[in-house]
């Protein structure tokens, strides 16, 4: 779908009132309620200084202690009930305008963190072609872009994903590391010290992101952050 025809579909969900994706309730304008947009379990912090993730007492997550590429990391909400259904919306019921909903929560974030606010490229990680294809859009591309046009900051579609890697949910730890290392790579661009924020929608253990940030500071990049829209509690 090019983006006059989701210019259309937003202009189509503004006018004709919907069902709240969450409890189902009608709502017109919006994708959610008002209501539960207020629910949503957002990240408070103490958060990890590496991912964004939640944490008690410590100033780095478990997932963090072992090598990052990562200079800092922020999310918006924690990827559980309620929230997971607006992810499940977002990328399996082509409910795509929720990128809206997502980038200008995470435009906010960006805007207001000391870091991530430097940063002068908006980088999505990305899809590999045969899914997106299947799928028709890149979730985290329709995020990066929606924080590009609202914190003004470039965005290029640089990485591309190498193999086709499988789907990571039941793995642990160490199998999601061995399942995304190499599965990166570089497009012909010049990153020489940029500084970059990747953007996806959830992050798990981090693997995915730190795979995709090794490939830009090998490139020459001069510092990486990340900023997405759900991420799992630990
Ligand atoms: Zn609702
Ligand atoms: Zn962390």
């Amino acid at each position: 779908m090019n983006r006059r025809n989701e210019l259309i579909n937003a202009f189509l969900d503004f006018l004709v009132p919907h069902d709240c994706l969450i409890c189902g309730q009608e709502v017109s304008g919006r994708q959610i309620c008002a209501n539960c947009h207020d629910y949503l379990p957002e990240v408070k912090p103490p958060f990890c200084q590496g991912c964004g993730r939640p944490v008690k007492d410590k100033i780095v997550c478990p997932y963090c202690r072992s090598k990052s590429y990562i200079d800092r990391g922020r999310s918006w909400i924690i990827f559980a009930p309620p929230a997971d259904r607006l992810i499940h919306h977002f990328k399996y019921r082509n409910k795509r305008s929720l990128a809206r909903l997502f980038g200008r929560a995470l435009s906010l974030i960006v805007r207001s963190d000391h870091a991530l606010k430097q940063s002068d490229l908006i980088v999505p990680v990305p899809l590999h072609w045969w899914k997106q294809i299947k799928r028709g859009y890149n979730q985290a591309f329709l995020i990066a872009r929606e924080i590009s046009q609202e914190c003004n900051i470039d965005i290029a579609d640089i990485l591309r994903r190498t193999r086709n890697t499988r789907t990571q949910t039941r793995f642990d730890p160490d199998q999601r590391r061995s399942n995304v290392e190499n599965a990166f790579a570089l497009k012909k661009y010049d990153i020489k010290d940029r500084k970059i924020l990747l953007i996806d929608d959830v992050m798990t253990t981090g693997a995915t992101i730190n795979e995709c940030a090794r490939v830009l500071i090998e490139a020459g990049a001069k510092s990486v952050c990340s900023c997405v829209a759900a991420i799992t509690p630990g």
